[in-house]
């Protein structure tokens, strides 16, 4: 059980670290992917760093992160399930518990295949360590939006038969060779007896066994049930607490002012707040 569990690695999440842990909290914090600064090419606006790349500045803020003490975690948080006095977090195949969570997830939103929240667990899933065995020499297809599911679908490929469709343009340089690269960007999903198809926009038809989606973030319905937002943006307070007792929110995924500058002061603002609340929460058990 550790005091903070952040969701995201980027700018807002990195701050809400630091500052956590000039407060002694333990701090677990894990990311999916590098977010939206990795991809500025030139940073000209962050005091201290003139003329930085984003990849750079990224790497500077996570490995400050760590020499404070925080623990970094590459995955994708599925979802936080609210667990009366803490949270528990489901990364992967993994169960994490928090005293409290501070959302710093970035401006990710999810736009959903036809069917597919209806077909998920169905044959669909977005966890290839958790159904992967399901699908031992069979028909597969991954449905990939980012370069890390690249590791997902060679992980599969181990297993069965893949065929990888591009949601999302990335890099798939990475894939294994026996995974067949399928053109057509996907649309929709059905299930009928035979089994489960993937329809493309092209008008293309795919059939498999499993389907297996993978993006970087999911969405905010899927991440916390009850999660009040507007215009897909996470509501907070001023003191960037949500609506959800011990969760904190900070950086793009609140909205506002899409800046760096605006992300870290949220992240510290919410690792504040999660500190107190965390305090409170202490003095009430002794
Ligand atoms: C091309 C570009 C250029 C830019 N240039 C500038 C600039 O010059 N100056 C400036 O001030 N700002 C600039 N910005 C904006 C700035 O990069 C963002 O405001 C800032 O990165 C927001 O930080 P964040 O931590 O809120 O989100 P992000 O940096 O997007 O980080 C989000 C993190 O959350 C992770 N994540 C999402 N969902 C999950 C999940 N379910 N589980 C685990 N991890 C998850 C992601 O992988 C990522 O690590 C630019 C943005 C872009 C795209």
């Amino acid at each position: 059980m550790v005091d903070v569990l952040i969701v995201g690695g980027g700018p807002a999440g990195c701050s809400a670290a630091l500052t956590c842990r000039r407060r002694n909290l333990s701090v677990t914090m894990v990311y999916s992917g590098d977010g939206a600064l990795a991809k500025a090419h030139r940073i000209d606006n962050y005091p201290g760093t003139p003329r930085i790349e984003g990849q750079e500045l990224l790497r500077l803020m996570r490995e400050q992160a760590v020499l404070e003490g925080a623990v970094l975690q590459k995955g994708l948080v599925q979802t936080i399930l609210p667990m009366g006095e803490s949270f528990s977090a489901l990364v992967q195949d993994q169960v994490l518990e928090a005293k409290s969570v501070i959302l710093a997830c970035g401006t990710g939103r999810v736009n959903f295949l036809e069917n597919e929240e209806s077909l998920l667990g169905q044959g669909v899933s977005y966890c290839a360590t958790c159904d992967g065995m399901f699908f031992k020499d069979k028909e597969m297809i991954v449905i990939g939006s980012s370069e890390e599911a690249i590791e997902e679908a060679n992980y599969l490929a181990e297993l069965g038969h893949v065929r990888y469709l591009i949601e999302k343009k990335h890099d798939t340089t990475g894939l294994h060779p026996s995974i067949e690269l399928v053109p057509g960007v996907p649309q929709a999903l059905q299930k009928d007896e035979r089994g489960l198809t993937v329809f493309t926009k092209q008008e293309e038809a795919y059939k498999a066994d499993g389907i297996f989606v993978f993006r970087p973030t999911v969405a905010l319905t899927q991440l916390l049930s009850g999660l009040e937002s507007e215009n897909g943006a996470v509501k907070v307070d001023t003191s960037c607490a949500t609506n959800i007792p011990g969760v904190f929110a900070a950086g793009d995924m609140i909205g506002g002012t899409i800046q760096l500058t605006n992300a870290v002061g949220e992240g510290t603002t919410a690792a504040l707040s999660a500190a107190s609340y965390v305090s409170k929460m202490n003095k009430a058990e002794k």
